[in-house]
């Protein structure tokens, strides 16, 4: 069965704690303080895995947890981060965060993606040992992991999408152009899922086809199945409409065309504007004259017009050839680009003003909403530090460490984040 949506909860693990202890020894009166470092909890990491063509795996497993950092121990020892925790999914799944409908990632591309991070882990007690506080009978607990709710949406990247009513010769266009064998039939609904066909021109040329099928009119409002394989027509870069020129079923191929360009329109305006070109098939099955009538009346909309008899593979190399030239002046198959996680919203920041405590030249930061926050840095990744500034500027952090009279230097801790103050 062809599944292309899923929702899921991912947890990433927490960080470990960091450890109270002091070194003893025999013989050693007062041991300083050894506790070590809690680690990093696991990441929720997503990857494409090239063999899935479906997203029927996330059917019976909902839920996706990564280890927790080890807690930190004593004689310095720190504990054991956690591995990420690898979710496969096939090439072209959106990622979207359900609570919000964020995007999140586009696992188009090879390349791991971390969806929801691990936390931190704690400070043990020998980080917090001064000059006027040597033995520190306090530690950090390890950050949260973040976890989400997500929507995983599959959009099939292909270059071309056949479009057309049921059984005017989709599949048996993908079959004599590709390797690919989808089912043919001569009823309705033969296809029940997308099928992808890479179709080979030589010297390295090559696009893939997708046979989009279940498209009737109402679809887009969700009548069949077909709405639901709409959604993979949207990143083709080019649409190749198929009609049963003979109106062998009793049908008027030009009442069809009209009906699936409407269907397309509706369910997304843009798809009307999708580069588009139309291949008459069956054209064994009526009279030249009724092929050249259908010609005038496409054309005359401005759209190329092949005739074809799919079947014997009549006509199908120009058409091929049609689209192999249209698609080189194309632009790449879509990429969605990840929205950015919100900036904590002023109403947010008001409610959870910060605390400012000066202790010892320190300047401790903390409110509820900064751990979040805090959770999301990621010190290693410029980026990120930028973005951690970015927020703490915006929110009146940086303003309020002026006005309690921090100067150039001075040290910042924020949560298990320590930075020297910059002006
Ligand atoms: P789809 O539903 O659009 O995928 O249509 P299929 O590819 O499954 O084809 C439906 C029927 O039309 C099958 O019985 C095919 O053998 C038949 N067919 C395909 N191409 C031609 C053609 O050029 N001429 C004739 N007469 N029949 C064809
Ligand atoms: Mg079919």
């Amino acid at each position: 069965m062809f599944i292309d949506y899923a929702e899921i909860h991912v947890q990433a693990g927490n960080g470990g704690d960091g450890a109270v202890s002091f070194h003893r020894e025999k013989y050693v009166a007062a041991g300083g303080p050894d506790g070590g470092d809690g680690g990093r909890g696991g990441d929720i990491v997503f990857r494409v895995d090239p063999s899935l063509s479906t997203l029927a795996d996330f059917r019976y497993r909902r839920k996706y947890a990564a280890a927790r950092g080890e807690n930190g121990r004593g004689n310095r020892c720190a504990g054991k981060s956690a591995p990420p925790l690898v979710v496969l999914v096939p090439r072209g799944t959106v990622v979207r965060d359900a609570a919000t409908g964020r995007l999140m990632a586009d696992l188009s591309d090879d390349g791991d993606v971390v969806i929801a991070k691990g936390g931190r882990g704690g400070w043990g007690n020998t980080h917090f040992a001064t000059p006027t506080r040597q033995t520190p009978r306090f530690a950090k607990s390890g950050t949260p992991g973040e976890a989400f709710d997500l929507k995983l949406e599959l959009k099939l990247l292909a270059d071309v999408g056949l479009v057309g009513f049921p059984n005017v010769g989709k599949s048996t266009l993908v079959s004599v152009s590709s390797e690919a064998k989808p089912e043919i039939a001569n009823y309705h609904f033969t296809t029940l899922s997308p099928v992808l066909g890479v179709v080979r021109m030589g010297e390295g040329n090559s696009f893939v086809m997708a046979d989009i099928p279940g498209l009737i009119e109402g679809a887009w409002q969700g009548v069949g199945l077909g709405h639901r394989f709409l959604r993979h027509v949207e990143r083709c870069r080019m649409l190749v409409h198929i009609v049963d020129v003979s109106g062998s079923e009793g049908r008027d191929p030009k009442e069809d065309f009209r009906i699936i360009n409407e269907e397309l329109r509706k369910f997304n305006p843009e798809l009307a504007e999708r580069p588009m070109i139309v291949a008459g098939n069956k054209c064994d099955l009526c009279g030249d004259e009724a092929v050249e009538d259908f010609r005038r009346f496409v054309e005359a909309q401005g759209y190329a017009f092949f005739p074809m008899m799919a079947a014997i593979r009549h006509g199908v190399d120009p058409l091929l050839n049609k689209i192999a030239e249209m698609l080189s002046t194309l632009p790449p198959v879509e990429r969605f680009e990840p929205e950015p996680a919100p900036l904590p919203d002023a109403d947010q920041v008001e409610r959870g003003k910060v605390e400012i405590r000066k202790e010892d030249g320190v300047y401790f930061v903390e409110g509820e909403w900064l751990l979040k926050l805090v959770e999301r840095l990621d010190p290693d990744d410029y980026e990120s530090i930028q973005y951690f500034d970015l927020v703490l500027e915006r929110t009146g952090v940086i303003e309020a460490l002026r006005a309690a009279g921090i100067e150039e230097g001075d040290t910042v801790s924020i949560y298990d984040v320590e930075f020297n103050f910059v002006n």
